[in-house]
């Protein structure tokens, strides 16, 4: 690294030279992060070359997370702290009379992924290369991420994120790494006079898969992993004889741009699946050239195929990667020789799959014909698997048509992908305790009877680095002088904390640093949306994908509510609160659009009303993304995770804002019921149905939202308001939707039913609030316990419990 700041200062300005050919005098503030970024990449490319020669030449076990989402967010402040250059750098621009937060703001966010599944193994990344553990990501590098959002009459309006056009600094293309995947054609069975049956593939497409390469650094370390992100291109020689053959310029355009549009852009869906066969493509192709890249890894190694489950994990997360099961049959046995039986206890022992859902909706399944006509081997050996386990299941259940049919993988037309995922691997794990549970005792409960071994659980966890050190500097120093800094290296230290209860000048300095937090937030608002929000509210914050099950609704109604007490009196004395909310809806999710409508019409009426705005304030920001989480977390009082209790698998948001003090508003839902369980009834506001509860109403049926309707008046009074003529509507009929969800079809996500718990909660909230004292323990403590949502907790316990792969010492 640099020895000191001088040298770091020598090195940029050398690097503004070469690279962009200008002085630093000269150099605008993208140029400058260019530079640094630049400098930073030689960093860690010289241990990136070092990490991969030691584990070619060790012959460590690799583990290879597939994932068609990795939400990475901004990599270059991440990465001057994994290095520890950060301070060295910082000071040194600051006498070149540059700030390398603004410099970090130039970086476009990398955005490919939705929501907490994507930052999940964003997540997981960084704890692999933390841990010293020889973990990569294999995705997709689609050339438009995740839809940046602009609110217009506020409306949710969908603008594509050309996230490339200024140069993703960090990527290295590998052209030699490529691979050639194949869809379409016909397979055809050969019968030599020696040899075995054997399938011929003919008349396919080709497409070629080219790697590029981004470093993960490790934390204070000298590891380096990889995200490895495919990209769809056209193989030059035959496209160009097939415009040859077609002797028209025209198509040849069209086959390059059908074939590029594979990995164009990221389907901006995350609870829905929609069944569509670019989307199957897309899945496909992440599959076939990952398991190319991880077969061609391990044969560089020379060792007899029954070793390679000792030397490769392939782990899907969730079912869209599922093809890696018949993926790697396919290789195993068309092109390699092993027969049906080695290459399927091969792919079960090497193959593990994560299950981030029980929503119904969310379930992938592919219509058979779909699957054969795009990929007609792969269907074959799906068909195979299938016949194989209904055999299999016959034995045991003799005569159980019920039981099989519900198990089995292909039927009523269609592949059942979460069904393929269970059989054709050795473990499967939901993401929180209660999630586990509910896999076990009812989503997947005949799975589960058949192969009880393989179910596990693992609680999802968040980088403490990115999310704590990286995001809330003035918090992490605090901490660090208050109890040392061997919390960074073993979060769970932070418990260390718990003695500081009684200690009046650090509770007063935690307040203190969510203050200035908080100023900094109402800067950015003032400047960029121009409200005026007041930092001694209460910051009750709401971010996360927009779901019917998530319940911004409830939030949004509550708000109304409150809107109307103030109203009908003025006088009314009540502990200021601004709202903030963040979250986009999928541009095919009407309901949610008229959610944020919603939301955007309350904050036009309570911000614009001089009988509230002093008291209650909302703000909407547009364009959710890691990089707006980052700044609005660590500024938060309340974490809104109100979801319909069993409907959020786990949830990481909440993790986030635990680790930096703001306190949960939640349900007993994922992992809230965990937060519960380390702080305590004191130290979180739990309300609503319980998950027995709502599951037992949707068995029954006896759930009635009119009936609240008609016995609660706060309740009639704000849907009423929805669609008669009143502040929020003005007689238009924009919110009818939202409207006959909640009561013409019985309000699916139980929103009315705790509707009053959820005030209640919530008068708590604001009563405490004015305890300061109070508040700032209950907020330490939360702080104290937050440790063990690390993702380094999770990564270890995948690694030993379902990898089985230890931290390697690399050599010097
Ligand atoms: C953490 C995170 C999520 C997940 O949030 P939940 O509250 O768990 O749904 C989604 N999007 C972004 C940008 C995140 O950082």
């Amino acid at each position: 690294m640099f020895s000191d700041k001088e040298e770091f200062k020598e090195a940029f300005k050398a690097k503004l030279e070469t690279k962009l050919g200008k002085k630093a005098e000269e150099a605008t503030e993208r140029d400058a992060y260019k530079a640094l970024g630049a400098l930073v990449q030689e960093r860690i490319s010289r241990n990136w070359v070092k990490t991969n020669q030691d584990y070619r030449t060790n012959k460590n076990k690799q583990v290879y997370y597939f994932s068609m989402e990795f939400l990475m967010g901004r990599l270059l402040g991440n990465n001057l702290l994994n290095l520890k250059m950060l301070s060295l750098v910082e000071e040194g621009l600051d006498d070149l009379g540059l700030n390398l937060t603004s410099l970090e703001e130039k970086e476009h966010d990398a955005g490919l992924g939705n929501g907490g599944l994507g930052r999940l193994a964003a997540c997981f990344l960084d704890s692999l290369a933390s841990l010293e553990l020889a973990g990569h990501g294999y995705g997709i590098r689609y050339r438009y991420g995740m839809f940046e959002q602009h609110i217009i009459d506020g409306q949710q309006v969908e603008l594509p994120d050309h996230w490339l056009s200024q140069d993703f600094i960090w990527e290295v293309r590998r052209p030699e790494e490529a691979v050639e995947v194949r869809f379409g054609g016909n397979v055809e069975a050969v019968k030599n006079e020696s040899g075995p049956l054997h399938f011929e593939y003919k008349n396919y497409e080709q497409v070629q898969a080219v790697p590029y390469d981004v470093p993960i650094a490790g934390y204070n370390n000298d590891t380096v992993n990889t995200l490895r992100l495919w990209s769809a291109e056209p193989i030059v020689e035959n496209t160009l004889r097939k415009a040859e053959i077609e002797n028209n310029s025209a198509s040849f355009l069209d086959y390059k741009r059908e074939l590029e549009s594979i990995s164009s852009f990221l389907y901006p869906d995350d609870s829905t699946d929609e069944g569509k066969r670019l989307r199957l493509k897309q899945e496909y192709f992440l599959v076939s050239a990952g398991v190319q890249s991880v077969i061609r890894s391990f044969e560089r190694l020379d060792l007899p195929w029954t070793s390679f489950p000792d030397k490769a994990a392939l782990h899907i997360n969730d079912t869209h990667p599922a093809l890696v099961i018949p993926e790697l049959m396919r290789i195993l046995m068309d092109e390699k020789g092993l027969g049906w039986e080695e290459a399927w206890d091969l792919t079960q022992s090497s193959v593990s799959y994560t299950n981030h859902t029980t929503l119904s909706e969310a379930l992938e399944a592919w219509p058979v014909d779909m699957v054969r006509s795009l990929l007609p081997r792969i269907f074959m050996i799906i068909d195979e698997i299938n016949e194989r386990f209904c055999q299999d299941l016959w034995r045991t259940y003799p005569g159980d048509f019920d039981r099989i049919a519900d198990l089995a993988i292909v039927a009523d037309g269609q592949v059942k992908m979460a069904h393929l995922s269970i059989v054709g691997s050795h473990s499967v794990n939901g993401v929180a305790k209660l999630h586990t549970e509910i896999l076990k005792k009812r989503e997947m409960k005949r799975f589960y009877d058949t192969f009880p071994e393989r179910f596990n659980n693992k609680t999802n966890g968040i980088t403490h680095r990115r999310w704590l050190m990286h995001a809330n500097k003035p918090l992490s120093s605090a901490i660090t002088e208050a109890i040392g800094d061997s919390w960074m290296e073993q979060p769970k230290r932070l418990e260390d904390l718990l003695n500081k209860q009684e200690d009046h000048p650090f509770l007063d300095r935690l307040h203190d640093i969510k203050q200035e937090n908080k100023q900094k937030l109402v800067d950015w608002v003032q400047e960029t949306q121009g409200i005026a929000v007041d930092p001694a509210s209460i910051f009750d914050v709401h971010i996360k994908r927009l779901h019917g099950y998530k319940r911004q609704l409830l939030n949004a109604l509550h708000i109304m509510h409150l809107y109307n007490e103030i109203k009908s009196d003025p006088t009314l004395d009540i502990v200021p609160r601004t709202f903030f909310f963040g979250a986009k809806a999928a541009s095919s999710y009407h309901f949610a659009k008229k959610v944020i409508q919603l939301i955007n019409r309350i904050a036009h009426v309570v911000n614009n009303d001089r009988d509230v705005k002093d008291k209650i304030k909302v703000v909407f920001l547009p364009n959710y993304s890691v990089s707006i989480a980052e700044r609005v977390i660590p500024a938060s009082n309340v974490s809104e995770q109100i979801s319909t209790a069993s409907k959020e698998a786990s949830g990481t948001g909440n993790m986030k804002f635990m680790m930096n003090g703001a306190l949960t508003v939640g349900t007993m839902d994922g992992a809230n019921v965990e937060i519960h369980d380390l702080v305590g009834d004191d130290n979180i506001y739990t309300f609503g149905m319980s998950s027995e509860e709502v599951l037992e109403y949707y068995r029954n049926g006896s759930y009635s939202s009119r009936e609240i309707y008609e016995n609660d008046s706060r309740v009639r009074h704000t849907l009423d308001q929805l669609v008669h003529y009143s502040p929020f509507s003005k007689g238009e009929t924009d919110f009818q939707e939202i409207y006959d969800a909640l009561l013409t079809y019985n309000d699916e996500f139980f929103v009315l039913k705790d509707f009053a718990s959820y005030l209640f909660t919530q008068q708590k909230v604001s009563r405490d609030y004015l305890n300061q004292r109070e508040w700032n323990k209950k907020s330490l403590i939360n702080i104290a316990k937050s440790g063990k949502f690390s993702s380094d907790r999770t990564i270890q316990e995948y690694a030993t419990d379902i990898w089985q792969i230890q931290r390697t010492r690399m050599l010097k």
